[in-house]
């Protein structure tokens, strides 16, 4: 299968170089994809500035048709890409298929409302009409995660489109081939030539091209604190809408009322799905004093239940783990736990896997460290990486205290079986998502996006349609 970019309604590229794409299990290249230009930019920027117009003229009706094949065609023409997405991710292959099929009910979720936004009027004060519509930002450009490629690609671009705009994709660079393969899928589904552009582009350098040109008229971006602060700096001078969805460090809070059992295992698996690397992965683990240490033996048996797995190893009954995404995630996470070893008591894990057939991916075995210094670092930062804090807590305000420290508001949860208590710690901590006796948790209406360093705005739900629009006050006099 060809990779290309999808500019003005063609699968072509300017670029004359390339770069490969990686299988994370074994570091073998997969592909060549095209490395996008400046003028490979310009172009996509272009034919999304010169489609505006022929896309406003789009009933919205239309528009939602359009949205709506885009679903179907991923159902029904995921197997082109399974294998790639599950390579070039470095994603157990039993990993691939409910998130797809989330993904394109997303498309479907937004065919729905689609052409259900409506504008409000003010009650008839004197004589005249006031009233208040909604009106396309412009072009946008989208720049997607590397761990959830057609998940960020379904909730970008589907409410940017129906928002009335035109988009310009930036794919994840290491990650692209399935966000370049929605390209294919978009020609079928009959979006008018420049809609929906899509490139690749290894480094930061194309990415920062993009958020600086000038005929981009807002960003919505998913990745790191560092680059989320770089885009918001240079949205600012013209002040170009941005939508930032970055880091995360979410605590599990284990009441000693909660159901143990379940909360353990629960806490284990959200926070190695994807090798810990997901933004909403449990990183830290709040127990109550009273059940602490029985919590913490339990979760630690379970952490050394994990064994790596290749992309085609079928599904067992231990935990599988993949290897992580690149060299730079591993050595982050190799670093927290050289920290664990100095500040915490390091219990399971946290070292390379050398023996074939892992030695030549990136895979670490889970790991888990006791800590009591929540100054530290492995408290604080993000690792997005297969490494488990666990701290124990004295009561509910210490525990509020202790997950409201962080500077990541993404998500958290709250374990107990006191529905007040747990709908009151929910309510005092200060994160964008949480969930009691539950993580990791989703819906396709309910608002995504943090507090504090996790960025701002919201994806999912009607919310990420009108983050793309401005708010227009017409006043008629006679
Ligand atoms: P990253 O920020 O380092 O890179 C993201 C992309 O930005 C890459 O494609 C890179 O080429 C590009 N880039 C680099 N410099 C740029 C610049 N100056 N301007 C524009 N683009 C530039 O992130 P990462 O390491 O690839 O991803 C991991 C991070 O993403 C983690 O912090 C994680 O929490 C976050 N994340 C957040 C969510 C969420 O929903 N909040 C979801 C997934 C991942």
């Amino acid at each position: 299968m060809k990779f290309d970019f999808l500019i003005n309604g063609r699968l072509s590229h300017e670029t004359d170089k390339t770069y490969p794409v990686y299988c994370k299990a074994d570091q073998s290249v997969i592909t060549e994809v095209p490395d996008a230009s400046e003028a490979d930019i310009d172009a996509a920027v272009a034919a999304a500035r010169a489609a505006l117009p022929v896309w406003r003229r789009v009933k919205p009706v239309d528009r939602c048709k359009m949205v709506a094949r885009m679903a179907r065609l991923m159902r029904e023409r995921v197997h082109e890409v399974t294998e790639h997405f599950g390579k070039e991710g470095g994603l157990p292959r039993n990993a691939l298929k409910g998130g797809i099929s989330f993904h394109s009910d997303l498309w479907l979720f937004y065919a729905g409302i689609g052409d259900k936004q409506y504008g409000s009027v003010l009650e008839h004060e004197g004589e005249y009409l006031n009233y208040f519509i909604r009106e396309p930002l412009g072009v946008i450009a989208c720049m997607l995660a590397w761990n959830t490629p057609l998940g960020s690609f379904s909730q970008k671009v589907p409410p940017a489109l129906l928002g009335g705009n035109t988009v310009v994709v930036r794919v994840p660079d290491e990650a692209p081939l399935a966000a370049l393969w929605m390209g294919t899928l978009a020609r079928e589904a009959g979006f008018p030539d420049g809609v929906l552009n899509i490139v690749a582009g290894l480094g930061g350098e194309s990415g920062a091209y993009l958020v600086r040109h000038p005929e981009v008229d807002g960003v919505s971006f998913t990745g790191s604190v560092v680059v989320g602060r770089k885009i918001a700096e240079a949205c600012a001078p013209i002040f170009k809408r941005s939508v930032l969805e970055l880091g995360g460090k979410s605590p599990f809070i284990i009441c000693s009322d909660a159901d143990l059992e379940k909360a353990a295992a629960h806490a284990v698996q959200a926070a190695f799905a994807y090798q810990g690397q997901g933004c909403s992965a449990v990183s830290r683990v709040l127990i109550e004093e009273a059940v602490h240490d029985e919590v913490l033996a339990r979760m630690v048996e379970m952490v050394k239940s994990y064994r790596p797995a290749l992309p085609d190893t079928p599904v067992t009954d231990s935990p599988q783990i993949g290897p992580m995404f690149n060299k730079r995630q591993m050595e982050r996470t190799l670093e927290f736990v050289a920290l664990a070893k100095r500040e915490a008591r390091l219990l399971a894990g946290g070292y390379r896997l050398v023996d074939p057939p892992f030695d030549k991916g990136y895979y670490l075995q889970p790991a888990i460290c006791s800590l009591e210094d929540t100054d530290s670092e492995l408290f604080m930062e993000e690792i997005f990486g297969p490494l488990l804090t666990v701290v124990s807590f004295k009561d509910e305000a210490h525990a509020i205290a202790l997950a409201n420290k962080c500077n990541f508001a993404l998500s958290g949860s709250v374990w107990s079986k006191d529905f007040g208590k747990a709908r009151g710690m929910a309510e005092a901590i200060r994160f964008g998502t949480v969930w009691t006796n539950n993580h990791l948790c989703f819906s396709h209406h309910s608002p995504w996006g943090g507090y504090k360093n996790t960025g701002w705005d919201r994806e999912f739900g009607i919310d990420a349609i009108e983050s793309f629009t401005e708010v227009k006050s017409i006043w008629l006099h006679p």
